[in-house]
């Protein structure tokens, strides 16, 4: 009977586990976990502490007793595997309840041992009352800690999404919250522009959001409790409470001492069936290696998604079924307050920092639904694309209800290799509560293909300098929101045909409106007359936010 040995029992090693037993009754499968809890929902966490979910059991998926009975698997939590002895095909387990040390052989060994936060060894990071957010026992050690200390402010070191989504939620259990972020904004998978919509959102709902600064020192009282917080910059943030999420690290450590070779990101490397550098041992999840398709080059993604298939995967692959995992475009989502924000792909910044510079870029603003009917809401999105390949390159998406069906339908275009065009004629279900015949997704098609076929030129918010000559098609009433510059010269886009005399042809003007499509109007009135025009893409909206974001 073949015997298959599972390291990490969450998300990707428990996908493995239940798998192999689906597929096959003959074999022994093990699985070893540090933790005391095996297949929980690391990704629920953070709602336990305002209580959207109010119970830790809503958290725990499967205990080994019920996994034990379904799928006949062997499971041994507080187990912790300490070393691989490949040449032997066995490992080295400590029970971390008796610290006994004994070994177990494999036939075939799978590592699902995730990634760990990565903490930086600051003064006073061992303060009592400094949390990291990776486990069942975490969490509730930081509910304990709220409950026993009364704690009252917290500071969230670091706004990634696990920082974020802690931050919303001590925010809603009541605590005033500070967020430190090295960088000048929040969630590294959007631009700049497109997280300044979080910035403002969650500025709005009171929590101070500290850019361009970084955790430099704990302060702790006399019994060694978390005072205060002390920037990197000398600025003093009082709190009872931290919770570090400046990222995390792949737990590589058993692959690397077991001479497992190791990718150029620090994650394990594996080839397309997820087989490491010894054929007998597998990888799957957040402590692997895996390749961006975009561009083809080694990237680090820890996100459930991609581990709970990746343990499908694997497990077909050692009951030789062919599997071929094709890699991860990070597609992702996080909820903050009132806004949703996804993205997939690459962002502006990833694509110049690979030296990718043939793309174009896309602003839309459009609403969740039809706007006759009550309650849409607006998406700001923004969809990059190569005018070579009508590939898409990437897509971030903040707003309102919508946005996650939207993201979604980009994210299968662009596994399924669509051409950014083809978007136009997607057929996708529409009732004026859920979408618009020509849904935001059709529309990114047809503002591309207009693109693609040379309908119109675009201008982007931060080309725009004090010699752009700027028409703003706006009612008169809207140039009261705000205006671009003073010089714009204000021509409504229902006047524009019998004022086009007021024009100069020898002058190329940067038309906008408030969100792009009166203005790509506009444009094409004037090109077809023999103006030259370029439409600023995402309009007003998207200028108005790409300055503020410039400010940070
Ligand atoms: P894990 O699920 O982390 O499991 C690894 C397990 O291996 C751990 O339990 C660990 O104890 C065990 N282990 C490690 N080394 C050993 C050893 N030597 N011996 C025995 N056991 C060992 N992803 C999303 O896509 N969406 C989300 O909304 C989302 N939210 C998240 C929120 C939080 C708070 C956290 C922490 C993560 C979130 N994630 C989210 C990420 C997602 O949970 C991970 O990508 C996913 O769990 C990775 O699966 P994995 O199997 O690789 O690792």
């Amino acid at each position: 009977m073949k015997k298959i040995i599972i390291v990490g029992g969450v998300a990707g090693g428990a996908s493995a586990a239940t798998r192999l037993r689906r597929l096959s009754e003959e074999t022994e499968i093990l699985i070893f976990e540090r933790g005391a809890y095996i297949s929980f929902a690391n990704c629920g966490l953070p709602y336990y502490l305002s209580r959207e979910i109010d119970s830790i059991d809503n958290l725990l998926l499967n205990t080994p007793e019920k996994l034990m009975q379904r799928f006949n698997l062997k499971i041994k939590v507080l187990s912790e595997v300490i070393e691989i002895l490949p040449e032997n095909k066995k490992i080295k387990i400590k029970n971390l309840q008796n610290n006994s040390i004994y070994e177990e052989s494999y036939d075939e060994l799978i590592l699902s041992t995730g990634a760990y936060p990565f903490v930086p060894p600051i003064q006073g990071i061992n303060s009592k009352g400094v949390f990291t957010v990776r486990t069942i026992d975490d969490i509730k050690n930081i509910d304990e800690w709220i409950s026993a200390n009364k704690s009252k402010k917290v500071c969230v070191a670091g706004g990634g999404f696990i920082g974020m989504e802690t931050a919303e939620q001590l925010k809603k259990a009541g605590l005033k919250v500070s967020i430190i972020e090295a960088m000048n904004q929040i969630l590294a998978p959007f631009d700049p522009e497109m997280a300044e919509y979080l910035h403002a959102e969650i500025k709005n709902k009171g929590i101070e959001l500290i850019l361009n600064d970084a955790l430099g020192e704990i302060i702790s009282d006399s019994e060694g409790k978390v005072q205060a917080c002390i920037t990197k910059s000398g600025k003093k943030i009082e709190a009872d409470l931290v919770i570090m999420g400046i990222g995390v690290k792949p737990e590589n450590k058993l692959a690397k001492d077991g001479n497992l070779e190791i990718g150029i990101t620090g994650g394990i490397k594996v080839n397309e069936y997820l087989q490491t550098s010894n054929p007998n041992i597998w990888a799957v999840g957040d402590c692997i290696e895996v390749t961006d398709p975009v561009s083809g080059d080694p990237a680090l993604i820890a996100l459930g998604g991609p581990a709970n298939k990746q343990g499908r995967i694997v497990a077909d692959n050692i009951m030789q079924v062919d599997k071929k995992y094709k890699g991860t475009f990070g597609t992702f989502i996080i909820r903050t307050f009132a806004l949703t924000a996804a993205a997939t792909g690459l962002n502006e910044k990833m694509l110049q920092k690979k030296g990718i510079t043939d793309y174009e870029i896309i602003y839309l603003h459009p609403n969740s639904h039809a706007s006759y009917y009550p309650d849409a809401e607006r998406l700001n999105m923004k969809v990059i694309f190569s005018k070579k390949t009508r590939k898409i390159l990437g897509s971030q998406i903040v707003g309102g209800k919508g946005t996650d069906k939207r993201m979604d339908i980009i994210s299968t275009a662009m596994q399924a290799g669509l051409d950014i065009d083809e978007l136009a004629y997607l057929e996708l279900c529409y009732s004026p509560q859920y979408g618009s015949a020509k849904d935001p997704i059709n529309m990114v098609g047809m503002i591309a293909e207009n693109i693609l076929e040379g309908k119109f030129e675009q201008a982007q918010w931060k080309d725009l300098n004090p010699n752009s000559i700027l028409l703003d098609v706006r009612s008169e009433a809207e140039l009261q929101k705000g205006k671009i510059n003073n010089n714009a010269q204000n021509i409504p886009l229902d006047n524009l045909r019998e004022r086009l005399s007021e024009l100069d042809k020898k002058t190329e003007y940067i038309v906008y409106c408030q969100s792009g499509q009166r203005s790509y109007n506009a444009t094409r009135i004037l090109t077809n007359n023999g103006f030259n025009a370029k439409n600023l893409s995402g309009a007003y909206l998207t200028w108005q936010i790409g300055n503020n974001s410039l400010n940070k």
